[in-house]
């Protein structure tokens, strides 16, 4: 059985990460959705609410899981058989970044490769933080995100939880 971990903070999932995991399961028996605790980070969304998100927009996708992780990701991979690590590739600048995030992953676990797919042409210019910075301004984010999350963002801010 084939199997393969998408990692990332999905902080707010986007439409982009829906279809660069969605391509995945098609080439893997069995994909797991690793959501990585940033502590660098200042995260938006709960993890647990990431990972509802995900599973909710994932549902029509029967092999994909989805997993939270406060450890480092090459360590999940080594933790759980995993050996393929994909990442989702936008432009010239992702992949420098990617290449050195993998070059590092790699040494940290040696089983692991770490393969990129090209985001689709209307993703491209997407990323969780334009969502995040949209939001903040009270601008429609629904071209951006999948309506689950649309609506949970919308209803979150509302309330003044984010
Ligand atoms: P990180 O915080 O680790 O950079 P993200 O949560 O931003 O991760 O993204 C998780 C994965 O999804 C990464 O592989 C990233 O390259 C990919 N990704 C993010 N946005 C898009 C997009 N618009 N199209 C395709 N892949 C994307």
């Amino acid at each position: 059985m084939t199997r393969a971990m998408i990692p990332g903070s999905f902080d707010p999932p986007t439409k982009g990460h829906i279809d660069i995991i969605k391509r995945t399961s098609r080439l893997f028996d069995e994909v797991i959705v690793v959501i990585a605790k940033n502590i660098l980070k200042n995260s938006m969304v709960s993890e647990e609410d990431r990972k509802m998100l995900l599973e909710k927009c994932l549902s029509d996708t029967k092999n994909v899981k989805v997993s939270i992780t406060s450890g480092l990701v090459a360590d999940y991979a080594r933790e759980n058989n995993i050996d393929i690590m994909v990442r989702g590739v936008r432009n010239s600048s992702d992949y420098d970044y990617e290449s050195e995030l993998a070059t590092i992953n790699e040494k940290i676990n040696t089983n692991l490769d770490v393969i990129y797919l090209g985001a689709r042409e209307e993703y491209r210019i997407l990323r969780s933080t334009l969502v995040k910075d949209l939001l903040f301004h009270g601008a429609d984010i629904s071209l951006f995100v999948p309506e689950v999350v649309c609506t949970f963002l919308n209803k979150q801010k509302r309330e003044g939880k984010i």
